[in-house]
Formats: structure tokens, sequence, C-alpha cells
């Protein structure tokens, strides 16, 4: 065949010549080398392997797989077979060589009734599939496997490749394979004072040793039955001349004692195919399917038969075509029953062609959420807040400092955005202490300078009372009301509140979760003000929201997240950031002690008590029930106030206490009527009580770097001197040795939150089922964060174009969009 204008790159021809060599050896003279060739078919696979990393190939990806099909099995074929064979897979090698182009490998894009259609058979139940009862139905829901699109994103935990299975006497000590064995023995054995459970393994060519050191007795005798055929895989070792393999993988292929008793899917005829000479899925494992591979293979292998074609996306071809992705039916067949050529390393680290397209997906289709709202939002009919200035000159005369610089640039941002006449969603990010209650305040009074009301919401009531009494002080000077609406308020006066909301008498409401809830209404909100971003996320945050008519909303969150990390997952907000400390914070000192370092802790704290000062003293949990080993607080406080510090007052604060009984401990802090406050966690945010020059955390091995922060926060906040002292366990994990560390080195929120990062990775760190995002079933934020980033570029970049998804050619990516978030988006604009 003459070659048009096809020319393939040096890579592929080299391939092409390395596959060719061997056949042409073959072929020539009438076969007359034949009988001599040896050991073709695992030479063909290496060279398929490398074509498989070399990405798509310059023609239709079916001639490798039938290729690698010709030859299977090749030394084992009579001369007139292989004869047959040599011939196929030359043919299918001249057409490689002739590069026909590839073949369209998107399909049209079906109509909206063809879509509909294909996605309510992907709801079918499991129950219905061929071979899956009621009983194994049951099972199978444990696992959240309901319909056969639940059962296509089941992905497997791990592969086998038992594309060359080797007689026992072929196996190569040190290497990890595979072989089949009928199972001679089996039983506990003693080795001095080691115990295994050993079951040997025969073939016709020779004995295999497999062992289990740690095992439930009981559990393995009944594993396995003499004359049972297995296949194992592992890494092949040798001991006393014996090949052994030291906990394999194992997999039941017939058992005689069964038979009869089960006629299940599991030994079902003619399908040795899927278990045997191809790389083999390993799914986990549940309770009532141990030992069931087999079984959840051969359900798998239905579901993707019949269903994978039917799983399209909205994903446009360009983009497919611009990332080199395979179409997501074929995803979805390869992920579970991957090609011959495939390559086996790049699958285990769910790298393939499949497992990127699938990744691509969830993240493109996030992000299009995200850039979509952000469109949505600015092109959103909104309040153009006519700002005077009136209320906010005034607070700047009230206060006995300047602004910031760094606060008076957030302000001017925010100003921007209240004047246009479309919603804000501005995120406002500033490490503790840094002054961000202030600009949230002065965003308020430029809202309700234009008439309109204002809510602010706290992710706990402490918090929530804390800017209360802060606020509430400096807007009465101005002849404003607030008020604090929480769940601990009783019946009478909340009823009455709701009035004064409704009527429009308030003009801040400073709240929990309580604000969220049915019954609160405002009669005009016009600036919804969030503060803690990351423990509401996106749901909540558009519940406020619908409160008012198209509000503002300023989203404050004291836990710096890394930019490149905001962006991507906070894709719909602006970001403001205040880099800058208030002036004349003075320096804190970090140390980390031990147990019986203890009193040279209370002597820190002693002497900064004489200067007048005072100290927290935190602990992880309330009861000493919940872990032994803790120190309680409650317990905590009254030993210190008795034994160590009786001439102080030591008070005590929780999250179980009353709400009025938290806020006569916090006044009488505040008041310098006690000098020491043991705390839980509650403290965590907001407190603020400038003559606190001293935290003292207890376990401080258990927090979470963030936490750890946080809590150092609440000191430093005037000109003197501050400390940090963490009382931590000598045993503790590496992690936590690396956040103490942390803590020593550094107090800026930024570099801690990157460490954190680090330590934690993304996805901990923000709590995904926390943020409103839809949930992942492939993509990990850690493990695929670049190509979370090339989604995001590509799903803006389609966003830029066609900012309400309208054009014919997306119609397919909206009602994708739809299925995926579904009422997790307010799309109000994509209707
Ligand atoms: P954040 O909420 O960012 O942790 P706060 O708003 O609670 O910080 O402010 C911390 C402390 O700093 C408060 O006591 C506040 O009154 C004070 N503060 C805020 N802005 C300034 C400023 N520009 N100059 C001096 N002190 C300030
Ligand atoms: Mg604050």
């Amino acid at each position: 065949m003459e070659n048009r204008s096809f020319n393939p790159s040096p890579e592929w021809r080299q391939i092409f010549e390395s596959l060719e060599k061997p056949l042409l050896y073959a072929s020539h003279n009438d076969f007359a080398n034949l009988k001599k060739l040896k050991g073709l078919e695992p030479y063909v696979h290496t060279w398929l392997d490398k074509a498989g990393r070399l990405g798509p190939p310059p023609f239709p990806r079916d001639l490798l797989q039938g290729f690698g099909t010709a030859l299977l099995g090749f030394d084992a074929l009579d001369l007139e077979a292989k004869k047959s064979r040599v011939r196929e897979a030359r043919g299918l090698l001249n057409k490689m060589k002739a590069g026909e182009p590839p073949g369209e490998d998107l399909p049209s894009l079906p109509t909206f009734s063809e879509f509909q259609k294909m996605l309510q058979e992907l709801k079918t139940p499991i129950q219905y599939l061929k071979g899956v009862g009621p009983r194994l139905s049951e099972i199978l829901k444990k696992k959240n496997l309901r319909t056969v699109d639940d059962a296509l994103y089941f992905l497997p935990r791990a592969y086998e490749d038992r594309r060359f299975i080797k007689k026992i006497s072929q196996l190569t000590v040190g290497k990890h394979e595979t072989a089949v064995g009928e199972v001679l023995s089996s039983d506990i054995v003693h080795h001095g004072r080691r115990r295994s459970f050993t079951v040997m393994m025969g073939d016709e060519t020779g004995i295999l040793t497999a062992k289990w050191f740690n095992f439930n007795p009981r559990f393995m005798k009944g594993r396995f039955r003499k004359g049972m055929r297995v296949i194992l895989s592992g890494e092949i070792r040798m001991f006393q001349f014996q090949k052994e393999i030291h906990h394999p993988e194992i997999e039941v292929l017939e058992d005689p004692g069964e038979k009869g008793k089960e006629p299940s899917p599991d030994s079902a005829p003619g399908e040795e195919s899927l278990h045997f000479q191809r790389i083999v899925p390993i799914y986990s494992e549940t309770e009532g399917l141990y030992q069931r591979q087999r079984l959840i293979r051969r359900i798998q292998k239905r579901v993707v038969d019949q269903f994978a074609a039917k799983a399209v996306s909205g994903l446009p071809a360009e983009i497919c075509r611009r990332q080199g992705f395979i179409p997501l039916s074929e995803a979805l067949r390869r992920v579970h029953f991957p090609d011959l050529q495939e390559d086996i390393q790049t699958l285990q680290e769910r790298k393939s062609p499949a497992h990127r397209r699938l990744i691509f997906e969830e993240f493109f289709f996030m992000e299009i959420g995200l850039a979509l709202r952000r469109s949505g939002t600015a092109l959103e009919k909104g309040i153009a807040f006519p700002i005077s200035h009136r209320y906010t000159q005034k607070l700047r005369s009230l206060l006995p400092f300047a602004l910031t610089p760094a606060q008076d640039r957030v302000i001017r941002e925010i100003e921007g955005d209240m004047r246009k006449p479309h919603p804000m969603t501005r995120l406002l990010q500033g490490d503790v202490g840094s002054g961000k209650t202030l600009v949230a305040l002065t965003a308020a009074l430029m809202a309700i300078e234009g008439g309109y009301q204002v809510a602010i919401m706290a992710p706990t009531e402490i918090l929530a009372e804390q800017h209360f009494l802060n606020i509430r002080t400096l807007i009465e000077q101005l002849g404003l009301r607030s008020c604090l609406l929480t769940s601990s308020l009783k019946k009478k006066p909340r009823e009455v509140l709701l009035q004064d909301l409704q009527n429009g008498a308030v003009h801040i409401a400073i709240g929990t979760h309580a604000l969220i809830q049915g019954g609160v209404e405002f009669r005009n909100l016009g600036l919804a003000i969030i503060d803690e971003q990351h423990k509401f996320g996106v749901l909540q945050r558009a519940t406020l929201k619908r409160k008012g008519y198209h509000p503002d909303v300023l989203v404050m969150t004291a836990t710096p997240i890394p930019r490149t990390l905001a962006m991507t997952l906070y894709g719909d907000l602006d970001v403001s950031i205040i880099d800058q400390l208030p002036p004349g914070r003075g320096v804190i000192t970090t140390r980390v002690f031990a147990e019986k370092e203890r009193y040279q802790v209370y002597r820190l704290l002693r002497e900064e008590i004489a200067k007048g000062k005072q100290a927290y003293v935190v602990y992880p949990l309330v009861e000493e029930s919940e872990r032994l080993d803790l120190k309680d607080a409650t317990q905590m406080a009254a030993h210190l106030q008795r034994d160590i510090f009786p001439e102080f007052k030591v008070g005590l604060i929780h999250g179980r206490m009353k709400s009025e009984e938290k806020e006569t401990v916090m006044a009488d802090f505040k008041g310098r009527r006690l000098q020491v406050l043991v705390s839980t966690i509650v403290i965590e945010v907001g407190i603020d009580v400038p003559n606190a020059s001293v935290m003292v955390i207890e376990h401080a091995e258990r927090f979470g770097l963030s936490q750890l922060h946080q809590l150092r926060g609440r000191v430093g906040r005037s000109q003197d001197p501050a400390q940090c002292l963490l009382i931590a366990q000598y045993r503790r994990s590496e992690d936590a040795e690396q956040r103490l560390r942390v803590m020593e080195k550094t107090r800026d929120g930024f570099k801690i939150a990157e460490e954190d990062l680090a330590i934690r990775g993304p996805g901990e760190l923000l709590g995904t089922q926390q943020s409103g995002l839809p949930e992942f079933r492939v993509a990990d934020f850690v493990r695929d964060f670049s190509l979370l980033a090339e989604a995001r570029k590509e799903a803006f970049a389609v966003i830029d174009q066609d900012p309400t998804l309208s054009k014919p050619e997306h119609y397919l990516m909206k009602e994708t969009l739809k299925e995926r978030w579904k009422g997790k988006l307010e799309l109000a604009r994509v209707g």
C-alpha cells in the first residue's frame, strides 16, 4: 500500500519496525523460520506497551488492540494457526502504517430527548440487571451502588496484569508475578516462634507455597479446599529452594466443593476472557462479597457492555481534541476493562487516558458551574447603593486609631462593588487580628446609608455575640439599631425581634444559622456578611441571599487559603486580601513544651499575670468521658484555681454552657475580673481581649495547624509582647511534629496555610462535603490538582465566550451541568 501523505513520528516508526521484524522473519520463505520463533508474544507486548504510552495513535485504535489479540497465546498454537495469525497481524500492521485518519471519535450530539432517554436509562436500578437479584442488590446498596450509573463510576481500586500468566516453573524470583495453581494442601505451620497459614499450590511444572503471617485461623481455614483452582499474584521469593509468595492477592477460579450449591453468576461458563489474558480490574469488596471478585467483575462487565455507550456529556469536541481525550463512553469502558496494550503503571496511578478523561469531566463541570455563577451574578440585576459616607465618616471619627492602608484599599474595593447595579460576591481574606470586623462594619454602614438592612452571620454563638457586643456599642453612637439572633433566644423576645426585622426598625441583624431559618424576614435586606466562609459553604450562602432581593454578599475568612486554591475553588467570588496587621502589634513568642516542663509554663503564666496581663488555657474536649487521656477542661479549671493559682481568679467557658452564662464569663474576662480563662476550642475564632497576652494550648499535638494559628491570634493584639505556649505529648505523629515546628517558625497566616496545604492536602483543608460543591466520584483534589487547573482554564474560556450557555452547540453542556449540580446551583440565568 502506497503511503499517501502519512508521515508517522519517529517513535511510531520505530514501533512499526519493531513489530514488523519478527513477523517478516517468521513468514520469510513460506514460513520456514516459524518453528524457530519463540517468545513472540511477550516481545510484541513490550512494544505495544510502549505504543500505549505514546498517546492517541495516528490510526484507529482498534488496530493496535486487534494486533495484540491476534498474537495472544501464540506459542501454544499449532503451526497452521500460527501462520494465519502472523498473516492477520501483518495485515493489521500494514493498515497502521497506511495511517488511516483517526475515525471521528465523537458521536454527533444526541438530541435533547435522546439525551433525556439516556439519562433515564443510566438510572436503571442495578437490581434489574441480569444476574442481580434483590439479595445481591441489598449488598450492593451498602456500597452505594443503586443504579447502573453508580456502578459505572464504581472504579477498580487496582488492576492486575494477567496478560501473561506463567507456569510455576517460569516464575522469576524477585518479580511481581501471576500464576494459576491447584490447592494441594492448606494448614497452619509453625516455624519456631512464628506461625503462618501455608497453602501449597501446584501445576504440572512445579509447586508454589503461599504464606500468610497475620491471619484469622477460622477465616483462612474456611477459605481453601483441596482441589480448588486459584489465581494468585504477588512478589515471588525463594525459601529453602522453594518458590514462595507472601500475602498474595488471590482469586478462586474453580471450587469443586461448591459445585451445585450455588448456580450464581460466579461460575457462569465461557467468560474466562473476563478474568484472564487481560489487565483485570480489582474492585474493593464489601461485606457479603468477600472473595467474590469474579462476581463483581461480571456485574461490572454487564453494566459496561450495556450502558457505557449511553454515557454522553457536553464536554465540547474542541476541548476533547485539544486535550487529546477519548470519548466518555470509551473512557468508562477502558477504566473497567483496559485494552490489552494499555500501560499498567498509569492505570494504577489513575493517569491512564481513561482516568484522565473521567477526572477532567468532573472538574470541568464543577468549574463551569462556578464560572457560570460568577457571570450570572455579574449579569444579574442588583442594588446600586447610593453611598453618602454619612455614617462611615462618623465611625472613623469615633475610632481611637486610623484604618490601615490595607483596610482602606479593601473598603474601596467593596465600595466599588456596592455602587454597581449588580450583586457583589466578594471574599474578604485577612489573617487573625487584621481588622476584618471594622471593614465589615464599614460595608454595613454603606448599605444602611442607602436605606437597606444588613445581616451578619457567624459560625458559632460566641462569635456572633462577640460581633454583636463590638458592633452595638459603635453603631448606637450613630443612632442605629442592631440585634442578636441565635437559636437560644426564647420565644417571646424572638417574636419581638422578628417583628422589628420585618418592619425595618433594626438595621443590622447579627446571628448564627438561626438567621437563615424559616420565619426570619427582612424589610429590605441589602447586604449579607458571612464570617468564616469555610464553615458555611456555597449552599447556605445562597439561602441567606434569598432573604433579600439580590443583596450584595461579603464573605469573610480568617483561614487564609493560598490564592491559587481560592481562585480554583471559589471561582465565583472576587477576592480581597488584608495583607497587613494594624501597627503596634507586639511580637508573639511561640514555644513547645513537654508534659514534664509544665511547671515552666505555669511560671511564665504567673509572671505575665503579675504584670497585669491575662491568659487563656485551651483544651481540646469538654468531658473526660470522651477520651480518658485528655485533660478535661472543667476538671483542669478547678485544679488550676485550687492548686496552682489560688491567688488569681480562674474562669471557665465551654460550648455546652448557656449563652447568658457564657456572656457573663466573657464580660468578666474583658473586665479583668478573671485572670485566667480556661476554655474549649469555642474561643477559636473572633474573641478579642487585647489585654490577654498568654495563650496556653494543652494537647497541642491534637490541633490542626489553622486551628493553632487561630487560637494564637487571640493574643498579641496590643503593642506588648505575647506568648503562645504549646504543651504537647512526647508521643506524637510526624504530621503533628511538623505542625508544631511550623508554629514556632512563623506567624504569617498565608505561610501557615501553605504549610497546612502541604501537610494535609486541599481536600481536607476545605472540607468538600460542607462546601456545597458537587461531590467527586473519581477526581481527587490533591492527586489531580494539575488537571483541575486545566479544567478551570477551559471552563472559564467557554463561559467567557458564552456567558449564559445559550449557544446551540452548548445545549448539551448545559443539560449535563444541570444534571451534575442538581439543585446545588442557582442557575437562574441558565433556565
Ligand atoms: P479580625 O476579625 O480580622 O481577626 P478584628 O477585626 O477582630 O480582627 O481586629 C482585631 C483588633 O484590632 C481589634 O481590637 C480592633 O479594634 C483592632 N483594630 C482593627 N483595625 C485597627 C487599626 N487600623 N489600627 C489599630 N487597631 C485596629
Ligand atoms: Mg474577627
